[in-house]
């Protein structure tokens, strides 16, 4: 996708700070962090959201909380606990459409979310 702000940062077209590479699963800080650790966990290839997900992506979508679990673990945040979102449309208020896991931790989430 050329007009998708996530895709240009998978090619490197809009900086980011990695915390996790490989070669179907980029991870980077959010750039307006809502906790102490924020970090966005992104398919590389173009998935607008779950919505438009098929059964063939559930590996890849199954890797993100993969890669998240090793982000907390590094980040330190694995055993005080960490959230895992994705939102979903607009009720949801995904901004981005390209799917991404908010891996946040560090401070005390309520519940239910606002
Ligand atoms: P959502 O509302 O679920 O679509 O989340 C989009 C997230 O992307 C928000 O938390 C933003 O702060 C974050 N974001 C937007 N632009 C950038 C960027 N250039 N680099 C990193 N994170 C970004
Ligand atoms: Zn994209």
């Amino acid at each position: 996708m050329t007009d998708c702000l996530f895709c240009k940062i998978v090619a490197g077209e809009i900086p980011a700070k990695a915390a996790y590479e490989d070669a179907e699963v980029l991870a980077f800080d959010d750039i307006n962090p809502a906790a102490p650790v924020h970090v966005l966990v992104v398919p590389k290839r173009h998935i607008a959201t779950l919505n438009d997900a098929s059964p063939a992506d559930a590996p890849l979508l199954g890797r993100l909380f993969e890669v998240a679990a090793r982000v907390a673990r590094e980040r330190g945040v694995a055993a005080s606990g960490w959230r895992a979102t994705v939102n979903v449309g607009r009720d949801a208020h995904q901004l981005v459409f390209h799917v991404h896991l908010h891996l946040m931790a560090g401070r005390p989430f309520a519940w239910p979310p606002g």
